[in-house]
Order: C-alpha cells, then structure tokens, then sequence
C-alpha cells in the first residue's frame, strides 16, 4: 500500500464552454501524506474548489494522474469511480448539500447503505451521537440550525470511514463560535479515525491547525519559498 493519500501529478482541467472556457488547474503536482492535513489556500478564483473536487474525483482532469489510497481514479470507468467515493472519500461543503427530504438519520445512512455497510441505520445513529446529535436524529435539514446541518454532513461525511476527507470552506456559512465548533469536530474526528483531510480555508487561523498549508494562485501550486 501506498504511503500517500493523494498523488496528483501535472494536474490540468479547463472548464466552461466557448468565451467562458476558464484554464483553471496548470499543472499541479501536490502529495498529501496519509494521516497529514493539508490547508488550501488562495486567492479566490484561484482553483481551490476545482482542485477539491479532482481529489474528490467529482471532476476528471483533462490530463495528468490522480491516485486516492494508492488507487488510480483514471482507471476506474464511471460506476467503479462512484463506489469508490462512497467507500474512500468524505465531502463537506460550505453549504452543507443535505437531502432536505430525509432526516438527520437517513442523510447519514445513505452513504452506508449505497456501500452495502451491514447496520447501516445503527452505524449512522453512532455517527450522529458522535457529532453531538443524539438526540436529533430524526429532525429534517430545515428544522435543524446551520452548525446542526453541518455536524450532519460531518457525520455523513466520516461515517464510512473514509480514507481521506475533503472540505470546502466548512465554516464559510457559520458565524464565528459555531465554525469553531465544527473544526474542533473536524480535527477531533480526523485524530481519532486517523483519516487525512485536506481542508480549503480563507481563515488563516484554520489554515494555522492543519500540519501544512499549500497556497494556490492562479492554478498553480505556490512556492512554499516564495510565499
Ligand atoms: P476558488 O475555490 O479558489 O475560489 P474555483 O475553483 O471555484 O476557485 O474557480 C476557479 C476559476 O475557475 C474561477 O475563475 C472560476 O470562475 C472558474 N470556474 C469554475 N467553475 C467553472 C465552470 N464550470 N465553468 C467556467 N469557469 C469555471
Ligand atoms: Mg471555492
């Protein structure tokens, strides 16, 4: 098994069509080390979005290679790629992206059950007590405040035990006390489970807590020396 949890290597992804055809990832090389946490930062519009969902495998790049847990994502046809994510890679967004027509319990389920996890709905009970909503468990999205809603997607997210953990600006939609209360989740989760995390983040004191930080400007990886 490989040592890494990401190896991306001469990255390049162009999106949009025509006049808006944007070249948003120039060849970006960048290893994360199982069990590190890397923060992403940069200016915005710099790529760091695009580049969490290329590590996530959401979106193929145009060229170069990508490998999560020692697999190579371009290897995988559409449907193989999907089970992957299910089983190896957890998603938070700033915008918590719940399934507003199932509760707490059920959004947590669903990765479980889509990877044949036996117990599912008790698993993800487990999960839900381990965020701190025990006791909201069958509450839908809208009754649930925004640092609820995101325990959830944490819950959901790390709930298959996910090799890594990607998170795009995870406190971007919380005011100050409660973004803190989802990091303090976030980074507890991550010891614990010994899952790495890359973390996009505009707080610097975020950026701060991770083992290292990697600065996007442009498309392009940053040099450490430079910045
Ligand atoms: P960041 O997260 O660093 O703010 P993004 O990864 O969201 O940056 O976007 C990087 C650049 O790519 C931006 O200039 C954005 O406008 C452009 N972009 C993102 N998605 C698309 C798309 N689907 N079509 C065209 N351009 C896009
Ligand atoms: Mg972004």
């Amino acid at each position: 098994m490989s040592d890494k949890a990401v190896a991306l290597s001469d990255i390049d992804l162009s999106l949009g069509r025509g006049p808006s055809r944007v070249h948003v990832l120039r060849g970006i090389s960048l290893d994360v080390a199982k069990g590190e946490a890397v923060g992403l930062v940069g200016p915005s519009g710099s790529g760091k979005s695009t580049l969490l969902m290329v590590m996530a495998g959401l979106e193929r790049p145009d060229s170069g290679r990508i490998a999560v847990a020692g697999t190579d994502l371009g290897g995988l046809d559409e449907d193989a790629l999907a089970r992957f994510r299910g089983r190896s890679i957890g998603i938070v967004f700033q915008a918590f992206h719940l399934v507003p027509t199932m509760t707490a319990l059920e959004n947590v389920a669903l990765p479980l059950e889509l990877a044949d996890v036996p117990d599912a709905l008790a698993r993800a009970a487990a999960e839900l007590d381990a965020v701190g909503l025990g006791h909201r468990l069958h509450h839908y999205p809208a009754q649930l405040s925004g640092g609820e809603q995101q325990r959830v997607a944490v819950a959901r997210a790390l709930a298959p035990n996910p090799a890594i953990l990607v998170a795009d600006e995870p406190t971007g939609n919380l005011d100050e006390a409660t973004g803190r209360g989802i990091v303090d989740l976030l980074f507890t989760l991550k010891r614990e489970r010994g899952a790495t995390l890359v973390l996009v983040t505009h707080d610097p004191g975020l950026a701060r807590l991770c083992d290292r930080t990697v600065r996007l400007r442009a498309g392009r990886v940053e040099d450490p020396v430079a910045a």
